[in-house]
């Protein structure tokens, strides 16, 4: 069954609607679980591992073995910062983001309904997904990108696997609203994160951070806050496996927003259940420069349900959190996902976050994504001939 979150009507699973026809709302699915955890144990590790909790029919399962990512226990840069902290990578996944979790659910869903377009709008992860498994399903596949802001690799990936690109003048939240109103024409199938089935693909990486700790919550999870979609979505996840009996406590759930784009954080600082949109979002995190995300509510709901929190970091708080993830732990990451990094800080910083608590962090894409940030950051290799005399020198002198 699918439930508006705010009035609570009613629609049929294979409705495809995207919006409460009542109120306006956003949807979610509501999913009862009847299984022992034990029925995940010895299944291959990947999202379908929990099948039995993903309300869509198995045998139109569209997948790329994605899920079951990394949990890294990160003991120095936890030290430094005086927690237990544990780091789920996402940019482990097939495309390099989490977003394939939402996709191998929404493509499966896209099967089961039949239709032969889907298309998205996209600051750049999102539609390298889905293009990536519309083809794999078969699919035509449009996306609309903001101009001149989405990251290289993001661009490359949505091209190379043959999705129809178009580049609009103007910003992401534009491109949506474009891309909404052709879907409600009922031209393609719509599959950014307002479609309720992509948060039930994403809910996993709940699970798993449940499960990576052998049944237990961490204290918090953190992570980068843009459409909120994902914080709503592991919120649902963990949710619905406390409820099933499975773990004893709930997590805090952390938002971080980048400074030039948080209308989440200023509605969580006002305690208020809607945002404001921010009208002309800028950050070098291009995933989270988002101005009126349509999973306000949910993200909200999640957040002062679970006695959570949510704060704001500059650009450069940013990217020194990405190098010290990479040089204290070997993690890369793109710039929104260090976001969660740079959040964690601030908030050990400002007393929020206790001494001692279990924390994970969820950084969502892999740092190949913008290369352009990455090497903008470094210094250039030094130029010299392959001459071990003179390459002798240089090493020994530094
Ligand atoms: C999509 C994305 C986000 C933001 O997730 P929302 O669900 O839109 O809040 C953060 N980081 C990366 C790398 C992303 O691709
Ligand atoms: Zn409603």
């Amino acid at each position: 069954m699918i439930r508006c979150v705010s009035c609570g009507a009613e629609y049929d699973d294979d409705e495809v609607i995207y919006t409460c026809e009542k109120c306006g709302s956003v949807l979610e699915l509501v999913s009862d679980i009847d299984v022992s955890k034990d029925i995940f144990d010895g299944r291959r590790d990947t999202l379908w591992k929990f099948k039995e909790c993903i309300p869509v029919d198995e045998s139109k399962i569209v997948s790329l073995d994605e899920g079951g990512t990394p949990f890294c226990k990160c003991d120095k840069l936890g030290e430094e910062l005086g927690v237990n902290l544990y780091v789920k990578v996402e940019g482990s996944n097939p495309t390099g983001s989490f977003k394939d979790r939402g996709m191998t659910v929404g493509m499966t869903k896209a099967m089961e309904l039949g239709v032969s377009t889907v298309g998205c709008a996209s600051t750049g992860n999102t539609s390298a997904s889905l293009a990536a498994y519309a083809a794999r399903a078969g699919s035509r596949c449009i996306v609309f990108l903001p101009s001149g802001k989405v990251a290289l690799g993001k661009l490359a990936q949505a091209m190379f696997h043959g999705a129809e690109v178009m580049s609009i003048n103007g910003n992401f939240d534009e491109a949506l609203e474009a891309m909404t109103a052709l879907a409600l024409e009922k031209h393609l199938y719509l599959l950014n994160s307002i479609n309720p089935y992509r948060l039930e693909g994403q809910k996993t990486i709940g699970y798993e951070i449940l499960r990576d700790l052998d049944w237990q919550s961490p204290d918090r999870i953190i992570l980068p806050v843009g459409n909120a979609g994902n914080i709503s979505a592991i919120w649902k996840g963990v949710s619905e496996f406390y409820n099933a009996g499975f773990v004893k406590d709930l997590p805090m759930m952390t938002g971080i927003q980048a400074e030039g784009a948080c209308p989440v954080t200023n509605a969580f600082r006002k305690g208020d259940r809607r945002v404001v949109p921010v009208e002309n979002p800028e950050t070098i995190a291009t995933a989270i420069r988002i101005g009126a995300p349509v999973s306000d509510i949910k993200a909200l709901n999640a957040i002062y349900d679970s006695n959570g929190y949510s704060e704001t970091v500059s650009d450069e708080e940013i990217l020194d959190a990405q190098k010290l993830l990479a040089r204290t732990e070997g993690i890369g990451v793109e710039p929104a996902s260090a976001a969660s990094i740079a959040g964690l800080k601030k908030l050990v910083d400002q007393g929020v976050i206790d001494k001692g608590e279990t924390i994970t962090c969820v950084v969502t894409g892999h740092l190949l994504k913008d290369p352009n940030t990455a090497i903008d950051a470094c210094t250039k290799p030094t130029e010299v001939d392959a001459d071990i005399d003179t390459l002798r020198k240089l090493l020994m002198n530094k």
